[in-house]
Protein backbone atom coordinates (compact mmCIF):
# COMPACT_ATOMS: atom_id res chain seq x y z
CA UNK A 1 0.00 0.00 0.00
CA UNK A 2 1.20 2.96 -1.42
CA UNK A 3 0.30 4.86 2.56
CA UNK A 4 3.66 2.53 3.65
CA UNK A 5 5.59 5.66 2.12
CA UNK A 6 3.35 8.58 3.68
CA UNK A 7 5.34 10.69 5.91
CA UNK A 8 5.83 9.97 9.37
CA UNK A 9 4.65 12.75 11.53
CA UNK A 10 6.69 14.09 14.01
CA UNK A 11 6.29 13.50 17.34
CA UNK A 12 4.31 16.24 18.43
CA UNK A 13 1.40 14.72 20.47
CA UNK A 14 2.53 14.17 24.22
CA UNK A 15 2.75 10.44 24.85
CA UNK A 16 0.00 8.38 25.75
CA UNK A 17 -0.38 6.76 29.20
CA UNK A 18 0.48 3.65 28.19
CA UNK A 19 3.64 5.08 25.87
CA UNK A 20 4.88 6.41 29.34
CA UNK A 21 4.00 3.20 31.39
CA UNK A 22 6.18 0.42 29.23
CA UNK A 23 9.23 3.36 28.61
CA UNK A 24 9.05 3.38 32.47
CA UNK A 25 9.15 0.22 33.05
CA UNK A 26 11.96 -0.71 30.95
CA UNK A 27 14.01 2.14 31.94
CA UNK A 28 13.83 0.82 35.41
CA UNK A 29 14.11 -3.04 34.86
CA UNK A 30 17.38 -1.75 32.85
CA UNK A 31 18.58 0.41 35.87
CA UNK A 32 17.83 -2.20 38.10
CA UNK A 33 20.16 -4.51 36.23
CA UNK A 34 17.01 -6.79 36.16
CA UNK A 35 17.21 -6.85 32.58
CA UNK A 36 19.51 -5.73 29.71
CA UNK A 37 19.22 -3.37 27.04
CA UNK A 38 19.02 -5.90 24.25
CA UNK A 39 16.79 -8.23 25.91
CA UNK A 40 13.33 -6.72 24.75
CA UNK A 41 14.80 -5.94 21.12
CA UNK A 42 15.62 -9.88 21.22
CA UNK A 43 12.32 -10.89 22.70
CA UNK A 44 10.44 -8.98 20.04
CA UNK A 45 13.10 -11.02 17.80
CA UNK A 46 11.90 -13.98 19.16
CA UNK A 47 8.44 -13.30 18.82
CA UNK A 48 8.40 -12.02 15.26
CA UNK A 49 10.11 -15.66 14.01
CA UNK A 50 6.62 -17.75 15.32
CA UNK A 51 3.66 -17.62 13.10
CA UNK A 52 0.94 -19.65 12.09
CA UNK A 53 3.72 -21.80 9.31
CA UNK A 54 4.83 -23.64 12.46
CA UNK A 55 1.72 -24.83 13.61
CA UNK A 56 0.74 -25.48 10.28
CA UNK A 57 3.59 -27.78 9.46
CA UNK A 58 3.18 -29.91 12.61
CA UNK A 59 -0.74 -30.33 11.75
CA UNK A 60 0.16 -31.54 7.84
CA UNK A 61 2.74 -33.82 9.31
CA UNK A 62 0.36 -35.61 11.51
CA UNK A 63 -2.00 -35.80 8.43
CA UNK A 64 0.22 -38.11 6.06
CA UNK A 65 1.83 -39.89 9.27
CA UNK A 66 0.30 -41.91 11.61
CA UNK A 67 2.78 -42.50 13.76
CA UNK A 68 3.83 -38.74 14.12
CA UNK A 69 0.19 -38.30 14.88
CA UNK A 70 -0.04 -40.85 17.48
CA UNK A 71 3.21 -38.87 19.15
CA UNK A 72 1.80 -35.74 18.95
CA UNK A 73 -1.56 -37.28 20.94
CA UNK A 74 0.47 -38.49 23.28
CA UNK A 75 3.04 -35.76 24.36
CA UNK A 76 2.89 -32.59 22.14
CA UNK A 77 5.41 -30.65 23.97
CA UNK A 78 8.19 -33.90 23.65
CA UNK A 79 7.26 -33.48 19.70
CA UNK A 80 7.41 -29.84 19.62
CA UNK A 81 10.81 -29.96 21.24
CA UNK A 82 12.23 -32.46 19.20
CA UNK A 83 11.03 -30.56 16.24
CA UNK A 84 13.58 -28.04 16.64
CA UNK A 85 10.88 -25.47 17.73
CA UNK A 86 12.11 -23.01 20.26
CA UNK A 87 9.35 -23.12 22.82
CA UNK A 88 10.46 -19.62 24.38
CA UNK A 89 8.12 -19.66 27.18
CA UNK A 90 8.04 -22.87 28.27
CA UNK A 91 4.58 -23.61 27.57
CA UNK A 92 2.90 -27.49 27.37
CA UNK A 93 1.39 -28.10 24.71
CA UNK A 94 -2.04 -30.02 23.95
CA UNK A 95 -2.98 -31.07 20.82
CA UNK A 96 -7.09 -31.48 20.38
CA UNK A 97 -8.35 -33.60 17.28
CA UNK A 98 -11.20 -31.98 15.39
CA UNK A 99 -13.36 -35.41 14.30
CA UNK A 100 -16.79 -35.85 12.68
CA UNK A 101 -18.51 -36.04 16.53
CA UNK A 102 -16.17 -33.32 18.40
CA UNK A 103 -15.48 -29.68 17.37
CA UNK A 104 -13.21 -28.78 19.73
CA UNK A 105 -12.87 -24.48 20.50
CA UNK A 106 -9.87 -22.17 22.86
CA UNK A 107 -10.10 -19.73 24.48
CA UNK A 108 -8.46 -17.77 26.94
CA UNK A 109 -10.84 -16.46 29.32
CA UNK A 110 -9.11 -14.95 31.60
CA UNK A 111 -6.57 -12.91 29.35
CA UNK A 112 -4.69 -14.22 25.94
CA UNK A 113 -2.68 -17.45 27.06
CA UNK A 114 -2.29 -18.57 23.20
CA UNK A 115 0.24 -21.37 21.46
CA UNK A 116 2.86 -18.75 20.75
CA UNK A 117 5.86 -20.89 19.87
CA UNK A 118 3.67 -22.50 17.14
CA UNK A 119 1.35 -19.57 15.88
CA UNK A 120 3.03 -16.58 16.92
CA UNK A 121 0.88 -13.76 18.64
CA UNK A 122 -2.78 -13.76 18.72
CA UNK A 123 -5.04 -12.03 16.91
CA UNK A 124 -7.01 -9.33 18.66
CA UNK A 125 -10.57 -10.74 18.70
CA UNK A 126 -8.51 -13.88 20.83
CA UNK A 127 -7.88 -11.37 23.32
CA UNK A 128 -11.45 -9.41 23.13
CA UNK A 129 -13.81 -9.20 26.46
CA UNK A 130 -16.19 -10.71 24.35
CA UNK A 131 -14.89 -13.78 22.47
CA UNK A 132 -13.67 -14.58 25.97
CA UNK A 133 -16.67 -14.08 27.44
CA UNK A 134 -19.30 -15.44 24.51
CA UNK A 135 -16.53 -18.35 23.38
CA UNK A 136 -18.24 -20.47 26.76
CA UNK A 137 -21.55 -19.26 27.23
CA UNK A 138 -22.21 -19.94 23.71
CA UNK A 139 -20.01 -21.47 21.58
CA UNK A 140 -22.08 -22.17 19.01
CA UNK A 141 -23.05 -18.94 18.08
CA UNK A 142 -19.54 -17.47 18.17
CA UNK A 143 -18.37 -20.53 15.73
CA UNK A 144 -21.45 -19.01 13.42
CA UNK A 145 -20.22 -15.65 13.82
CA UNK A 146 -16.93 -16.99 12.10
CA UNK A 147 -19.06 -18.36 9.49
CA UNK A 148 -18.63 -22.23 11.11
CA UNK A 149 -21.61 -24.11 11.18
CA UNK A 150 -21.28 -26.72 13.88
CA UNK A 151 -24.29 -29.41 13.18
CA UNK A 152 -26.47 -29.60 16.55
CA UNK A 153 -25.17 -33.44 16.61
CA UNK A 154 -22.06 -32.29 16.64
CA UNK A 155 -20.60 -31.43 20.31
CA UNK A 156 -18.90 -28.60 20.96
CA UNK A 157 -15.58 -28.53 23.30
CA UNK A 158 -14.66 -25.54 24.59
CA UNK A 159 -10.79 -25.91 26.41
CA UNK A 160 -9.74 -22.65 28.82
CA UNK A 161 -6.18 -22.11 28.02
CA UNK A 162 -3.98 -20.58 30.60
CA UNK A 163 -0.16 -19.86 31.57
CA UNK A 164 0.91 -23.50 31.38
CA UNK A 165 -1.26 -25.07 29.32
CA UNK A 166 -1.60 -23.56 25.48
CA UNK A 167 -3.80 -25.96 22.86
CA UNK A 168 -3.11 -26.42 19.64
CA UNK A 169 -6.35 -27.56 17.49
CA UNK A 170 -5.40 -30.28 14.40
CA UNK A 171 -8.11 -29.75 11.96
CA UNK A 172 -9.56 -32.57 9.84
CA UNK A 173 -7.71 -32.90 7.10
CA UNK A 174 -10.10 -32.17 3.76
CA UNK A 175 -11.60 -34.13 1.61
CA UNK A 176 -9.88 -34.24 -2.18
CA UNK A 177 -6.01 -34.15 -1.05
CA UNK A 178 -5.50 -37.63 -1.62
CA UNK A 179 -1.85 -37.94 -2.84
CA UNK A 180 -0.95 -34.08 -1.86
CA UNK A 181 2.02 -33.33 0.05
CA UNK A 182 3.00 -32.14 3.25
CA UNK A 183 3.49 -28.97 2.22
CA UNK A 184 0.55 -28.50 -0.18
CA UNK A 185 -1.42 -29.60 2.93
CA UNK A 186 0.37 -26.88 5.15
CA UNK A 187 -1.01 -24.60 3.23
CA UNK A 188 -4.58 -25.27 3.67
CA UNK A 189 -3.74 -25.05 7.86
CA UNK A 190 -5.06 -21.79 8.91
CA UNK A 191 -4.33 -19.89 11.83
CA UNK A 192 -7.68 -19.97 12.32
CA UNK A 193 -8.52 -23.78 11.91
CA UNK A 194 -5.91 -24.28 14.63
CA UNK A 195 -7.86 -22.06 17.13
CA UNK A 196 -10.62 -24.13 16.45
CA UNK A 197 -12.95 -21.05 15.19
CA UNK A 198 -12.86 -22.47 11.64
CA UNK A 199 -11.79 -25.20 9.41
CA UNK A 200 -8.74 -25.99 7.29
CA UNK A 201 -9.34 -24.97 3.84
CA UNK A 202 -10.56 -27.43 0.93
CA UNK A 203 -9.22 -27.22 -1.88
FE1 LIG B 1 -4.21 -15.99 29.26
Amino acid sequence: MSEAHAPVESAAEEPDYFEVLVESMRELLVAKGLIGAGEVRAMVETLDAHDPTIGAALVARAWVDADFRARLRDDATAVVEQSGIDNYDQARFVVLEQTPDTHNLVVCTLCSCYPRALLGLPPDWYKSRPYRSRAVREPRAVLAGFGTDVADEVRIRVHDSNANMRYLVMPMRPAGTDGWTQEQLAALVTRDSMIGVSRARTP
